[in-house]
């Protein structure tokens, strides 16, 4: 699971297309971090998180890092 935090107004959100984390290591592509933008604050600086579980998305969206 894919998940994106906005360096600027600290904004987060999920990227994570359905894919599970074996589909992410089949596609070792580099993160598509140049078309992210904070749908908050617009801003491009958003850091990508990657997540091990539904269970951690959430506790990451929820602040709880
Ligand atoms: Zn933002």
């Amino acid at each position: 699971m894919l998940c994106a935090e906005c360096l600027r107004c600290g904004r987060r959100s999920i990227i994570g297309r359905g894919n599970t984390l074996a589909d992410e290591r089949e596609q070792p592509t580099p993160a598509p971090a140049e078309r992210l933008r904070c749908d908050m604050c617009g801003g491009r600086r958003v850091r990508l998180v990657r997540t091990e579980s539904p269970t951690a998305m959430i506790a990451f969206i929820a602040g709880r890092t």
